[in-house]
């Protein structure tokens, strides 16, 4: 009897202490890159929820009211900002006690122009917005010619990955030493990362290649690329006789060796670009699609860019 008695004291003082550091905070995270770095740095500690899932783009996207409910009842979104997520400005603007993070903003983030050149079709984030969003839009900030798509350098992630892990850590204190540990980790990953998709691109360095919308002008920078120009922002919207004539000349003259469409368009403009030329297709995906939701989506996005240059530009 005493020994059993003595068991069940034994038992009773070594349950886990469940939530002794407090619950799991409520994350909100806007796209799969950003869900990732978010992820990766509340591993242990939790798991985000990403709102944009599968092949959706935030170009004019439209959320749901069971996405809204989830944005209302988080503590912290993460998102890229006002140029990309339009979807989610004036939502957030309502929440009330929703502490919103627009990681393009964040202290160390390097942001581009957008390019608006000939060969660069406009990147017009609004076409979707009624006359009032647009106005409100606008209203109070000129963000028209920020390139939004920073996710795409990974230095930029790293101070992505420094601003989620000190919102994280002022929002959840009691956490803070794995959010600041995983931080630490992950940044040391992104700098091996940077170091190992410089050595994979070296072989198509200076081979020249046309994307379907203009997302990797990020990208293209960190790893010194020689893409020459867009298609179209919305393959939705038919791209015009005089501008495929353009595009089909310029494959032309510039020795174009790729065109690459996105998962999430139908290749067939593609296909008619290169006809007749001698000019490959290939798919680049600058979301990350179809790739799982977690810490690692964001390396395999990367290491999939790389992987699709190679394979359409290496000879
Ligand atoms: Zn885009």
């Amino acid at each position: 009897m005493n020994l059993l008695y003595a068991l069940s004291i034994v038992m009773i003082v070594c349950l886990p202490s469940s939530g002794a550091a407090g619950p799991d905070p409520n994350v909100v995270a806007s796209i799969k890159p950003v869900h990732a770095l978010v992820a990766g740095v509340m591993q242990g500690v939790g798991e985000p929820v990403l709102l944009l899932k599968g092949g959706a783009s935030p170009h004019g996207y439209n959320l749901r009211p069971s996405e809204v409910q989830s944005l209302n009842q988080a503590q912290v979104v993460f998102w890229i900002g006002r140029e990309l997520e339009t979807f989610l400005i004036k939502p957030l603007g309502n929440a009330v006690g929703v502490r919103s993070v627009e990681l393009l903003r964040a202290p160390g983030v390097e942001t581009l122009p957008l390019r608006e050149s000939g060969n660069w079709e406009p990147h017009a984030h609004h076409d979707d917005d009624d006359e009032h969003d647009h106005a409100q839009a606008e209203a109070g900030h000129r963000h028209s010619d920020v390139d939004a798509h920073i996710w795409l350098d990974p230095r930029n992630a790293m101070a992505m990955v420094r601003q989620i892990g000190a919102v994280l850590s002022e929002v959840d204190p009691d956490h803070k030493a794995d959010y600041q540990r995983n931080a630490a980790a992950l940044s040391e990953r992104l700098q091996q990362l940077e170091q190992s998709l410089q050595k994979q691109l070296e072989s198509v360095r200076g081979k020249p290649y046309i994307v379907f919308h203009d997302a990797y002008q990020y990208f293209e920078r960190r790893f010194a690329l020689t893409a020459t120009g867009s298609i179209t922002l919305n393959s939705e919207r038919p791209v015009g006789a005089r501008r495929i004539q353009d595009i089909r000349e310029r494959i032309e003259n510039n020795q174009v060796i790729c065109v690459f469409s996105e998962p999430q368009f139908k290749p067939t403009l593609v296909e008619t670009l290169i006809k007749d030329s001698s000019a490959k297709s290939g798919v680049l995906d600058p979301l990350g699609a179809d790739l799982p939701e977690g810490p690692e989506a964001y390396f395999q996005l990367l290491n999939n860019l790389a992987a699709g240059l190679r394979a359409c530009l290496g000879i």
